[in-house]
């Protein structure tokens, strides 16, 4: 482990052991990583005798209803001691949505992510770009903290690491990666449950979302780009909800000849969430930061508040310069 990082486990141990009560939030739009790395840790803390809440900062995609506990997070009313707020996976305090506000009301904030963009927003930050996913962190914090991790702590850090590496595919995917799921796997989790349940459970919906979108795929710069849309329209058409779109995205980066990967989602008439890929050379995260979003190097999202064809506009004549 990296000295900085040493340092900052120390820091958060220390402040863990000296707080009683403890919130973990999640980011808006939470994914597996966010939602397996939060009930990880918050079952662990249970183990300490804390008293530990998991914050909702936004509804909970149907995919993670599996995971164990996962009723622990929901909305909190009248929240005034806090011990200690600990923000996961979230790159910023603006990803934590309405939970942001409570940050001010926190003796001490936390902040563990593996985001490159992260603006180490905390007063102890477990900071670290190298890490495949923020559960990746939970499994080193957790040992940190000398807490055993049991089958359910270790089926939700199997979730966060798969969901973020791609099923262990993507580059930051590392040895260590590997001998994390090496370890969750010999305690004994359902691995084959997960993998149904992450990858082989999507319903006739989501199924028709991903025809209709797929049908409307858009090459530009040689096919070196591949950019769809999904309106509220197509939603109502398909019976489905935005997080059916789930999957979509790699779809399309997943094509041969494609680099960056751009799926369009209009959440309303001028909110328009976009998620991008790339396959090799592309920094999707620095494009995405010209809009005021950021991720990682090959997987980043941002919003922007306008019609979705003018967001589609804007966003193919920023990276236009990039195919030249
Ligand atoms: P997704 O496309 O799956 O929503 O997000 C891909 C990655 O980009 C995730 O790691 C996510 O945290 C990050 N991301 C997505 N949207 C935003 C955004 O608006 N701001 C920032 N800072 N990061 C984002
Ligand atoms: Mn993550």
């Amino acid at each position: 482990m990296a000295s900085i990082l040493e340092a900052e486990f120390k820091k958060a141990y220390k402040q863990v052991l000296e707080s009683q009560n403890i919130y973990i939030a999640s980011h808006v739009q939470p994914d597996g990583d966010n939602i397996g790395s939060m009930l990880s840790l918050g079952l662990a803390l249970k183990k300490l005798n804390k008293n530990v809440r998991l914050l909702k900062s936004d509804e909970i995609p149907s995919d993670y209803m599996f995971l164990p506990n996962i009723d622990l997070i929901k909305d909190y009313d009248n929240i005034d001691e806090i011990d200690l707020f600990i923000a996961l996976d979230s790159s910023d305090e603006g990803r934590l949505g309405k939970n942001k506000d409570l940050l001010s009301k926190a003796k001490t904030i936390l902040n563990i992510d593996h985001h490159i963009s992260n603006t180490d927003f905390g007063h102890i930050n477990i900071v670290d770009h190298n890490a495949s996913s923020t559960g990746e962190l939970m499994y080193d914090f957790i040992k940190y903290m000398n807490i055993s991790i049991d089958e359910d702590m270790a089926t939700c850090i199997y979730t966060a690491i798969s969901s973020d590496t791609g099923s262990f595919m993507y580059d930051n995917t590392s040895a260590k990666t590997h001998e994390i799921a090496a370890d969750l796997i010999k305690i004994g989790i359902d691995k084959r449950n997960i993998n149904i349940n992450l990858y082989q459970n999507k319903s006739l919906e989501r199924t028709k979302l991903f025809i209709k979108t797929m049908d409307n795929l858009e090459l530009y710069f040689e096919n070196k780009v591949g950019l769809a849309k999904i309106t509220q329209d197509m939603l109502e058409d398909c019976n489905a909800k935005m997080e059916d779109s789930e999957g979509i995205i790699s779809f399309i980066r997943d094509i041969s000849p494609v680099e960056v990967a751009i799926l369009l989602k209009e959440f309303s008439n001028n909110e328009i969430k976009v998620s991008m890929r790339s396959k090799r050379y592309i920094d999707v995260a620095k494009i995405c930061s010209n809009f005021g979003g950021g991720g990682h190097i090959r997987a980043a999202g941002c919003t922007i508040n306008e019609s979705i064809e003018e967001a589609k506009a804007l966003i193919l004549n920023e990276i236009e310069g990039l195919f030249r």
